[in-house]
This record gives structure tokens, C-alpha cells and sequence, in this order.
């Protein structure tokens, strides 16, 4: 991954606490940035990949990011109850 992603962030001219809302709310605002983001892909799965559970990161609010860790991890057994191989990140 690139590691220079994050200099390319729209966050990167924001104050820091936009994107560590503190009701729903605050949750919106940032995810509206990030939708136009040029670099939310690689946020998001570094924040994935990282388990970072607070903010907002790749226009994921933190239940969100639980979320798609779920289902990932579902993916996951299910592809090896099945004996198949997965690119499936968790
Ligand atoms: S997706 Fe959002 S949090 Fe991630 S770099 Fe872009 S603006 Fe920042």
C-alpha cells in the first residue's frame, strides 16, 4: 500500500476532531468529506487492517468498520469450511 496516502487526504486540511465526531451528527459531516476523498479506499483498509475503532476513516463511521470486519471474517470461515482458498482480508 501506498504509504503516502494519507498526505493526500482531504482530512489533511481539516481540524483533527472532525473526524473523531462525537454524536451522529458530527458522524455525517465527516463522512461527507471523505466521500469525496481521492484516497478513500486505502484509508479505510488501513483502518481495517490496523483495528482502528475510533472515527471516522474511509467514510466508515467505527459500527460500520465492525460491520464489514464481520462479514469479512464470515467470508472467511465459509471459504475454508468449503476448503477454498481467500483473499478475504480480516
Ligand atoms: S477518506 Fe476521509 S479520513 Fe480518509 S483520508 Fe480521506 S478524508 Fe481523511
Amino acid at each position: 500500500m501506498d504509504p503516502n496516502w494519507m498526505a493526500r487526504g482531504l482530512c489533511a486540511n481539516q481540524p483533527p476532531e472532525t473526524f473523531f465526531p462525537s454524536d451522529g451528527v458530527g458522524v455525517e459531516v465527516a463522512k461527507r468529506i471523505c466521500a469525496k476523498c481521492p484516497v478513500k479506499d486505502p484509508c479505510l483498509e488501513h483502518a481495517l487492517s490496523n483495528r482502528i475503532d475510533h472515527g471516522v476513516w474511509g467514510g466508515c463511521s467505527e459500527r460500520q468498520r465492525r460491520r464489514i470486519l464481520k462479514a469479512r471474517r464470515k467470508e472467511a470461515e465459509k471459504a475454508a469450511r468449503l476448503g477454498r482458498e481467500t483473499s478475504v482480508k480480516f
